[in-house]
């Protein structure tokens, strides 16, 4: 049986703005990362306290995992991540500086992206939770570039599962989350 990987806590407590009018402190990133889903995007939901996953949009398709050689670790192993506020070149204000923050999120330094916009999508992403409330994007993963040394994993292998991103929007009420994906 596969499982979808946990990619991040991420700790909204201490975000310099609120996240989707929600008291949660600490929100689970997660996503089918070695394996092909049966839906163009992943929902779930998380109890706070457990963070218990329920999934609820988007499972494993049957046969449809990665080769064994090119999956990831699961669970990733456990890497302390340090957020920053974004540079004024890595807002997308003009349009030099959302190509280049593209090429961050792309295969550089900047493949996580907590709040701001969300980059290198070709349509806008609007999602309402089965309340009702409209999702509220919150972060975002690139990718890292195969010949590159990871940050993240270790012998050799890199956070890279295909030319693709990660989109993760929550209904803080609900406390919700979808996933949607796009890739090149
Ligand atoms: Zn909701």
């Amino acid at each position: 049986m596969v499982l979808p990987t946990l990619l991040l806590s991420l700790d909204v407590g201490r975000l310099p703005e609120p996240v989707s009018g929600s008291s949660v402190t600490c929100l689970p990133l997660v996503t089918y990362l070695n394996c092909e889903t049966d839906s163009e995007v992943q929902e779930y939901r998380f109890e706070e306290r457990t963070w218990r996953i329920h999934w609820l949009v988007g499972q494993c398709k049957e046969g449809r995992q990665l080769p064994q050689e090119l999956r990831l670790p699961a669970p990733l192993p456990e890497v302390r991540v340090d957020l920053r506020p974004m540079q004024p070149q890595e807002i997308p204000d003009t349009e030099a500086n959302y190509w280049a923050a593209c090429d961050s999120f792309l295969g550089g330094e900047g493949i996580l992206r907590v709040l701001g916009a969300p980059l290198w999508l070709t349509v806008p992403l609007e999602f309402h939770c089965s309340c009702g409330r409209a999702m509220k994007y919150v972060a975002s993963l690139g990718y890292e570039l195969p010949d590159t040394p990871s940050r993240f994993l270790k012998g050799g292998q890199v956070l890279f599962v295909g030319e693709m991103a990660f989109y993760f929007f929550l209904c803080g009420a609900c406390l919700r989350v979808r996933v949607a994906t796009q890739s090149t």
